[in-house]
C-alpha cells in the first residue's frame, strides 16, 4: 500500500526548458557583475568544482550559487516564470487525487530548496506538498546512495510503501530502487497523468 509520493522536479513536475531560455540572461548577469564569460568563465567554474550538464550548459544556479550571485538569479528566474508558464499540466490533478485519498506528497530533486520552494509559490502547491528534499538536505546528488539513506531518515520513510515518480531512469529509478523504493518512470510529461 502505498502513502508517500516523491515527485522528482525537473522534466517531471516542470518542464526544464525554462533553464535553456534562462540561460543567456544569467550569463549576462555573471559577466556584468563578475566580468567572466566564454573560457575565462568555464575555468573558473571548473575550479569552483562545477560541471556542464548534458546539454553543454552550466547549471546556472549552482554557477550564481558558487559566485556569490544568488539574488541576482532568483531574480532573473522570477522575472521569467512571471511570463513563461512551466508547471506540467496534470501536476495539480495528480497532487489533488493523491491527497484526496490521504498520500503524502515530497519533491525530491537535484535543485537547491529555494528553486523548489521558488516553483510551490508560484503554482500555489503548498497545500498539496508536505516536504521537499534537496542537496541542501543530503549534501549530495541523487546519483549519490548517501541522498537517499538521509531522505529515508529525515523524512522517516519506509521505502517499500513510497512510489517515487521520475524521468531520469538512473537516479530517480535505479538507484532508489536498491533501497526497496517503488518507482514510476516517466517517458514523457504526459504520463504524469496517470500516476496513481
Ligand atoms: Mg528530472
Amino acid at each position: 500500500m502505498i502513502n508517500v509520493y516523491l515527485f522528482d522536479l525537473d522534466d517531471t513536475l516542470i518542464d526544464s526548458r525554462i533553464y535553456a531560455k534562462l540561460y543567456q540572461p544569467v550569463l549576462q548577469v555573471v559577466k556584468d557583475k563578475t566580468g567572466l564569460t566564454g573560457e575565462k568563465l568555464d575555468k573558473q567554474a571548473r575550479l569552483l568544482g562545477l560541471a556542464k550538464n548534458k546539454y553543454g550548459r552550466w547549471d546556472t544556479g549552482d554557477l550564481c550559487r558558487e559566485l556569490g550571485l544568488l539574488e541576482e538569479y532568483y531574480k532573473e528566474l522570477n522575472k521569467l516564470i512571471a511570463i513563461v508558464p512551466v508547471l506540467h499540466d496534470a501536476v495539480e490533478k495528480v497532487f489533488r487525487k493523491l491527497k484526496n485519498k490521504g498520500g503524502r506528497i515530497g519533491i525530491v530533486s537535484n535543485s537547491q530548496s529555494r528553486t523548489i520552494n521558488t516553483y510551490v509559490l508560484k503554482y500555489n502547491l503548498g497545500d498539496y506538498v508536505d516536504f521537499i528534499f534537496s542537496p541542501d538536505d543530503a549534501g549530495c546528488r541523487k546519483d549519490d546512495d548517501n541522498y537517499w539513506k538521509i531522505l529515508i531518515k529525515k523524512e522517516k520513510l519506509n521505502p517499500e510503501t513510497c512510489l517515487i515518480i521520475g524521468d531520469n531512469e538512473q537516479e530517480d529509478i535505479k538507484i532508489p530502487q536498491k533501497f526497496g523504493f517503488k518507482t514510476v518512470h516517466l517517458k514523457t510529461p504526459t504520463d504524469l497523468g496517470t500516476v496513481q
